[in-house]
């Protein structure tokens, strides 16, 4: 290890960023990532310098690729598309392929991310609510079934973790048969083991498991893609993606070289089972010690409560922006909730190493006993 990664990996092991995206990668991806920037692999030249056609980028890509289909078990039946845009385009990119006229989508309403998912969508076509969580200010996931669902909705849309809120389907919602099931899992993907066929369409950004700001991974049942609306814009077409493998046009290289690299750092801490259970430890830490007493208060339901953003008050906001400066001042940064919400968020996504949870509860502990 040179001296520069050596000072990469010391700084990390002193701050811990707790951020909800773009948020902490691994130390390792990070100091690879360093060498690889001068000179790819006795390229002589940078991974962002390589021709997104060049042999070297389509092993990356290649590579990227098979890691999200070793990661996920899903077959061939699935397309794997790296965009850009940001789950934001994908908000509209869905009914633009799917929304026909006169027909209506279902969307679960779970929190900010699916409002605006449910807004872009109401700007193209018609779409239905089938469950929200509005009217509790979004603490939990909206309970709805299968037979609320009409059999003729082109999609179902659901956000499988609400970011902002801390809240997180606990299993995969019943559909009925024949309804595509449309994720936006941005800050949750291959967090956990999920049955991920049973997704028609995922889309989720990178910044918060998988990598760098900058790509968005879609897959894709590529029957589904098949099915989408005629005379699109090329960009705005998924099977203009599926055909080109996603290089249709230039691809962000060198966030899905990032994403190559998080992947691999993914299998090889023994895949999505293992780094769940790590998630699991690292969020009940947490999570025990906000209901030790009434000084921590978590704003998600339990049964709805989120691996990934653990969103937590304090008595006073006064005592709230204590927390954040003092948190700071001792190397935890980040931890400010999101403007609409206020409150702690605690983003605890893949790359967060259980010390950092374990640091942060102490100094939770700490913090409580001073006030106290
Ligand atoms: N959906 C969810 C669940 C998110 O958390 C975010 C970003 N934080 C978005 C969508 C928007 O993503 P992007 O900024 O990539 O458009």
């Amino acid at each position: 290890m040179s001296l520069r990664d050596a000072s990469i990996v010391s700084l990390m092991a002193t701050i811990y960023n707790f951020s909800a995206g773009p948020a902490t990668l691994p130390t390792s991806v990070m100091a690879r990532a360093q060498a690889d920037f001068i000179d790819h692999h006795g390229l002589c030249y940078g991974i962002v310098e390589a021709s997104h056609r060049s042999p070297e980028f389509g092993a990356i890509i290649q590579r990227a690729e098979t890691n999200i289909r070793n990661l996920t078990g899903i077959g061939d039946e699935f397309a794997v598309l790296f965009l850009q845009g940001g789950a934001s385009t994908q908000f509209a990119m869905v009914p633009m392929n799917f929304l026909a006229p006169g027909c209506t989508a279902a969307y679960v309403d779970s929190g900010s991310w699916s409002t605006k998912a449910i807004k872009e969508a109401n700007n193209l076509g018609s779409t239905t609510t089938v469950a929200s969580s509005k009217a509790s200010n979004y603490d939990r996931i909206p309970a709805f079934e299968a037979a609320d669902i009409d059999t003729a909705t082109p999609y179902l849309h659901i956000t499988s973790n609400n970011t902002i809120f801390g809240t997180q389907y606990q299993t995969v919602p019943d559909v009925p048969a024949g309804v595509p099931l449309v994720a936006d899992m941005s800050s949750d993907i291959l967090s956990r083991r999920l049955p991920f066929d049973a997704f028609d369409l995922i889309y989720a950004g990178a910044q918060k498991n998988l990598g760098p700001s900058g790509v968005t991974v879609i897959i894709i049942r590529r029957e589904l893609a098949e099915r989408g609306a005629s005379s699109l814009p090329s960009m705005l077409d998924y099977r203009t993606h599926i055909k080109a493998e996603s290089r249709y046009n230039t691809p962000p290289t060198f966030a899905i070289y990032m994403l190559m690299l998080v992947t691999n750092w993914i299998l090889d801490q023994g895949g999505v089972d293992a780094v769940e259970q790590v998630n699991r430890q690292k969020a009940a830490a947490l999570y025990a010690c906000i209901d030790a007493d009434d000084f921590y208060r978590g704003t998600a339901e339990p049964g709805s409560r989120s691996i990934m953003n653990v969103c937590y008050r304090l008595p006073t906001e006064a005592k709230e922006a204590d927390f954040g400066t003092v948190a700071k001042a001792a190397g935890f940064v980040g931890l400010k909730g999101h403007r609409s919400a206020g409150g702690i968020r605690a983003s605890i996504y893949n790359a967060m190493p259980l010390s950092g949870v374990t640091a942060l509860v102490d100094f939770m502990n700490d913090y409580r006993q001073r006030q106290g």
